[in-house]
């Protein structure tokens, strides 16, 4: 079928700013339809590294506008319990698939664009990008027949926008599974060299982050103040219920005392090299002192029979020492997550 109408045609990306959805903006730009790239952040994401936003790197090398918008309450919530489940860690791939899939179809309707399309290729992750589950999330998200892959399109059944000649499927590839090889050869060819995050990046994929996170919400903390926190650090849990987070170096240390808010206290050891601990929202005695103990553990005076460790509040002043014993590495180790 060819094209019945001189109307512009316009497309919504999704850009991750990894190799994929690069070479999907590429392949459909190249036919000459206008791209609007969205680039979905959450808390979780790992791709923009300080000073950078890849995305940001990949739409002005493209030449394509870009469009970000940030995911967080919202996206929270749905973490907490999503409908599909999660993958192997916290992941809840098909929900967060629907949830930008969905905010990329009101774009689409707004901008009166005629499609979206992603850089997803057909058994390339296990949750997300199996048949059924990329069936519903076209489903789901309300874009029956307008979400186009591009990598893999010609495994998949034409959608309307090939069906209707806005579009040539045959320039489009069939790329399915894990390797990455034929997208490597392809970026190699079209002169894209230099995708920093190939594979994407979500802490909800990594075991510890998980384990740290499921943690949060079993104890009622959802804020994003508390998930940033877990992106740092060591972190225990006390039975009482108290959270207790060290800082492995000088960056953690730095960041935590900066981060810490007024309920918290940050402890530091007197006269030894040693980490900032915080301890959120107590000021039991108990409690601070098993917080020192974590605090002389981890500093230099470690093997010392007491150490004296000081607290303060968010000011910089120092408001207390408490003389305590560095807690034995046995039970620290049921406290820690
Ligand atoms: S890996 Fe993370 S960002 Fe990617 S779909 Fe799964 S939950 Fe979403």
């Amino acid at each position: 079928m060819t094209r019945t109408t001189s109307k512009k045609v316009k497309a919504i990306a999704l850009l991750s700013g990894g190799l994929d959805s690069t070479l999907a903006i590429k392949l459909i730009s190249d036919q000459g339809i206008d791209v609007l790239a969205v680039n979905f952040f959450s808390p979780f994401c790992t791709c923009n590294r300080p000073g950078r936003c890849e995305a940001k790197e990949v739409s002005d090398k493209l030449k394509v506008p870009l469009r970000r918008i940030g995911l967080g309450r919202e996206y929270i919530e749905m973490l907490k319990s999503p409908k599909y489940g999660y993958g192997k860690n916290m992941n809840p791939c098909l929900d967060c698939r629907i949830m930008t899939f969905t905010k990329a179809r009101q774009i689409m309707e707004e901008t009166g664009a005629d499609f979206v399309f992603s850089g997803e290729v057909l058994g390339q992750r296990p949750m997300s990008q199996r048949r059924d589950a990329m069936r519903i999330v076209e489903r789901d998200s309300g874009l029956d027949g307008r979400l186009l892959r591009p990598l893999s399109a010609k495994l998949m059944k034409p959608t309307i926008p090939e069906e209707e000649g806005l579009i040539d499927r045959e320039k489009f590839l069939a790329i399915q599974g894990r390797s990455r090889k034929v997208q490597m050869k392809l970026a190699e060819n079209s002169g894209i060299d230099d995708y920093a995050c190939p594979a994407g990046g979500c802490l909800l994929t990594d075991k510890g982050f998980a384990d740290r996170l499921r943690d949060l919400f079993e104890h009622g903390e959802d804020s994003l103040y508390d998930i940033n926190l877990l992106k740092i650090g060591r972190h225990f849990r006390l039975p009482t219920g108290q959270k207790i987070i060290a800082g492995r170096n000088e960056d953690e240390n730095e960041h935590l005392n900066a981060l810490a808010k007024e309920e918290d206290l940050k402890f530091s050891a007197k006269e030894h090299g040693s980490p900032i601990v915080v301890l959120r929202r107590s000021r039991a005695r108990k409690i601070m002192e098993r917080a020192a103990a974590i605090c002389a553990r981890y500093s230099s005076g470690r093997h010392q029979a007491e150490v004296a460790v000081l607290y303060w509040f968010d000011s910089q002043d120092p408001t207390g020492t408490l003389r305590v014993r560095p807690i034995k590495d046995q039970v620290l180790k049921r406290y820690l997550i």
